[in-house]
């Protein structure tokens, strides 16, 4: 339940009539996923410009169980693949034009295309393109309605991520570009528990966005871990219990970090998502030494130290892992770390949080190649924007309110948006997912 006052205004009939005359934004509730209702209210429409270049795009999309339709559709996908040139991309203006009106509330819009052809710059040029246009949609179509681009050669490789955007869990993800590329792809036997079998490890999992990740990737399967600091244990082991996981305090800043973490999960480790995460606000021109280093240590230092510890100990499975050997059907471990739109745009007060946020893509983007072809393990990340945490409800009454509002949905996220993104980053069916930075932000205005 959101603490969001006008978006509840905004959905009452007096609301809608008085922000609509007085040109105010107009947020409607989200569609989220529930176990009533997992799947969009409405049918899926194929679209395709140029001569598609994914024979089994068809089959893959039947099997979201979303049925074919054109009649107000709740999902759209346009596969843009074999566009490579300017009357091409025409094709995908004639494409949408006639139905980006109809797409139903809370709607989907997906726009598939190919990876930019560095020997075709017509082809670079207008797969680029498609960058720019599917802001641009994200921006216009209002109404809960969400617009994503997915890069990719293969459907099959891309199942899991287009069972994401195809849904309502994806539903404060728009705005964004996402890549699938050729990693190593798993059969998902249950899609509606996919992590079955496997354990996670969450730290930072005593309240807000930790606690729903917990959450989440139990309800997908998981055996999970929760961990935070010693302080926390009470709440810690509240939401073990419901999670029917475990509990473990550690300071992640502690120097054993890493071997705790090692000694809890003595069978290994499928999924390792770095949350815990802390802000010292002040401009740098006041801000103290001790400021900027506790945040550093928390959010940046501490992923670095424990998922070295984790790697070289061979705890994060595998098939080259000393310890968890495991076959290449299973596919490798997964890390999805929590960094911020403050590590990609920048923000006033920020530059310790900042560094280290920006600090964490880094690290993914330079390891998640390595590992993947070591180990078959993904590295990626999930940025979240404004979000409605015991953290953005301390925030001044007018930054929150500008916070909420500064995005194409015109409202904060939840915890649990975060979550359902890390859940589709974590199941073994995302191994051609990696090194992704995916911002959960509702299209915040600020950063590209
Ligand atoms: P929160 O403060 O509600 O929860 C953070 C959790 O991390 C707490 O339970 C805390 O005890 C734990 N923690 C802090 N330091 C720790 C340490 N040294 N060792 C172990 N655990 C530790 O914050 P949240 O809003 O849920 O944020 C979770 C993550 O998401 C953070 O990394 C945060 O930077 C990031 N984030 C949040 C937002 C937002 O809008 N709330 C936006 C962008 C990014």
């Amino acid at each position: 339940m959101t603490t969001d006052r006008y978006l509840r205004f905004t959905g009452t009939p007096a609301g809608r009539f008085l922000t609509r005359r007085l040109g105010l934004p107009q947020p409607v509730a989200l569609r989220r996923w529930s176990a009533e209702r997992p799947l969009l209210d409405g049918p899926l429409l194929h679209l395709t410009a140029g001569k598609s270049e994914l024979p089994d795009l068809g089959t893959v999309l039947a099997r979201t169980g979303l049925r074919a339709g054109d009649a107000r559709p709740a999902a759209v996908v346009l596969d843009a693949t074999g566009v490579r040139d300017v009357e091409g991309l025409a094709e995908v203006h004639a494409a949408l034009h006639p139905v980006v009106r109809s797409v139903a509330e809370s709607g989907r819009v997906v726009v598939l295309g190919a990876p930019l052809d560095p020997a075709d710059h017509h082809q670079a040029a207008v797969q680029q393109g498609l960058e720019g246009f599917t802001r641009s949609l994200g921006k216009e179509v209002g109404r809960g309605r969400t617009v994503t681009l997915v890069r990719l050669t293969d459907a099959g490789a891309a199942e899991s991520t287009l069972r994401f955007l195809l849904s309502p869990r994806s539903a404060y993800v728009s705005g964004q570009v996402v890549e699938v590329g050729d990693g190593e792809v798993v059969t998902v036997e249950d899609w509606t528990r996919p992590l079955a079998g496997r354990t996670a490890l969450v730290t930072g999992a005593a309240r807000g966005i930790g606690e729903a990740i917990a959450r989440t990737l139990a309800r997908d399967g998981a055996r999970v871990v929760c961990l935070d600091v010693p302080q926390a244990e009470a709440e810690v082991r509240r939401v073990a219990e419901r999670v029917g996981g475990s509990a473990v305090t550690v300071d992640v800043t502690a120097d054993d970090a890493g071997a705790r973490i090692a000694d809890e999960v003595p069978d290994g480790l499928d999924v390792l998502v770095h949350n815990a995460g802390i802000t010292r606000d002040r401009k740098l021109a006041n801000m103290a030494a001790e400021r900027w280093s506790s945040v550093l240590d928390v959010n940046l230092a501490s992923v670095l130290r424990t998922t070295d510890v984790l790697l070289e100990r061979g705890v994060l499975r595998g098939w080259g892992s000393p310890l968890f050997e495991r076959s290449r059907e299973l596919g490798g471990g997964r890390i999805v770390v929590t960094a911020s739109m403050a590590g990609i745009a920048g923000n006033v007060g920020q530059t310790n949080y900042a560094a280290s946020k920006a600090g964490v893509i880094g690290f993914v983007r330079a390891l998640a190649p390595r590992v993947a072809a070591e180990r078959g393990v993904t590295v990626n990340a999930v940025a979240p924007g404004f979000i409605e945490t015991r953290m953005t409800a301390a925030m001044p009454a007018l930054l929150r309110e500008a916070g909420r509002r500064m995005n194409s949905l015109g409202q904060g996220g939840l915890p649990v948006d975060v979550a359902e993104t890390v859940a589709w980053l974590a199941q073994p069916g995302s191994g051609a997912v990696n090194g992704q930075v995916v911002r959960v932000c509702g299209q915040s205005l600020l950063g590209a």
